[in-house]
């Protein structure tokens, strides 16, 4: 079969590869539509983010290898020993960081808190290959009303969902989004529905603020044209914020913020508020921690999601209470498309993308 591997940073090729033989408690799968997520797209050229080290030693060890690929959607082809929730023909997403299944917390019904699972894409291969092995423990169906498109952002959905569950809004609550790339909207999306009173979303893209109001914010910011922190003041009677997610920060050779809009967070929310990290930085930041000291500031980390969030984005989606399809700007065709979807979901400023590219996958007969 054919199979992206990697070589080096910005060094990635389609080989020919054996077929991977299907596992106990695995399945096999043909990809149907897979995309590079924002983190694998910087990775894959070499800029620091998260998993920037593992990655890096995995290459000087190992390679070719075949990484990344943990937003998919796929269907079953072959079931391996013990799977018992699905068959052939299913089909399937999935998430990402999985629970290893033997440690005190997962042994005591805590296994969302476990970290020594592996990652789909980074421990093992993901789908940007004609088929792939899974684990049938990261598996959720895909409802029929899901597409194959809109079913390959599910489990960053799924993230968005644990990231908006640890935010823990208050009923009326006003709701700060920065950045409004794929998470952002997410946020935004799963927020309306979980008890936010007014939406405020900042952007500094044009097609992203626009994308936001269709998507519900009461106020979308371009903060290109207006100062963030004083409209929001402005907005919420020189309070601040109930809660602010941090959407925006990361590498600006990307055209991210760095972590200036972590600064704008602390200065956004009210004192006693929340501060939701879903940006990662690349690397160690300096931060005056006196400022969360005396404003009694939270500054929460999200969750990893687990097996009930990614079931209750199937349950959004295919219930239309999460709209995807408006934020799906660039559909590829073809495994041999994949280092283009990297390239653009890598500079989606650039390329006016909002979600990651997407992959088409050809059905297997016609490959
Ligand atoms: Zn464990």
């Amino acid at each position: 079969m054919k199979a992206w591997r990697f070589y080096g940073f910005g060094d990635f090729r389609l080989d020919e590869v054996p077929v991977p033989a299907v596992l106990p408690r695995h399945v096999l799968v043909h990809p149907l539509c897979v995309q590079p997520s924002v983190t694998e797209a910087q990775l894959a050229f070499g800029i620091p983010t998260l998993a920037y080290e593992r990655v890096r030693r995995r290459l000087e060890t190992s390679a070719p290898i075949q990484l990344f690929g943990h937003e998919f959607c796929a269907r079953i082809c072959e079931v391996g020993p013990g799977v018992s929730h699905f068959k052939v023909g299913d089909r399937v997403a999935a998430r990402a960081k999985l629970p290893c299944e033997n440690c005190p917390l997962c042994l005591s019904e805590r296994s969302h808190l476990c970290r020594k699972g592996p990652v789909i894409g980074f421990d093992q291969p993901g789908c940007f290959s004609e088929v792939a092995l899974l684990p049938e423990i990261s598996l959720v169906k895909v409802d029929d009303r899901i597409s194959d498109s809109e079913a390959a952002c599910l489990q960053s959905l799924s993230d968005s969902v644990a990231a908006v569950e640890t935010a823990d809004i208050g009923m009326g609550d006003t709701v700060v989004i920065l950045g409004q790339g794929s998470m952002g909207l997410e946020c935004l999306q799963i927020a309306r529905i979980s008890g936010a009173g007014r939406i405020i979303t900042v952007d500094v893209r044009d097609e992203s603020c626009q994308v936001s109001r269709q998507l519900g914010a009461d106020h979308a910011l371009n903060a290109r044209t207006c100062d963030v922190v004083s409209s929001i003041r402005a907005l919420t009677g020189g309070n601040g914020a109930d809660v602010v997610f941090e959407c925006a920060g990361g590498s600006p050779r990307q055209g991210m913020a760095g972590s200036q809009t972590l600064l704008q967070a602390m200065d956004a929310v009210r004192s006693g508020g929340k501060i939701i990290g879903v940006a990662w930085y690349g690397g160690p930041l300096e931060l005056d921690i006196d400022i969360f000291r005396e404003r009694s500031l939270r500054y929460l980390f999200p969750d990893i999601s687990t097996q009930a969030h990614l079931e209750h984005t199937v349950r959004l989606v295919a219930t239309g209470r999460v709209s995807l399809k408006g934020t799906i700007t660039h559909v590829l065709h073809g495994l041999e498309s994949v280092d283009q979807a990297f390239e653009i979901t890598a500079n989606k400023g650039k390329y006016n993308a909002i979600n990651p590219a997407q992959v088409m996958m050809r059905q297997p007969a016609a490959v």
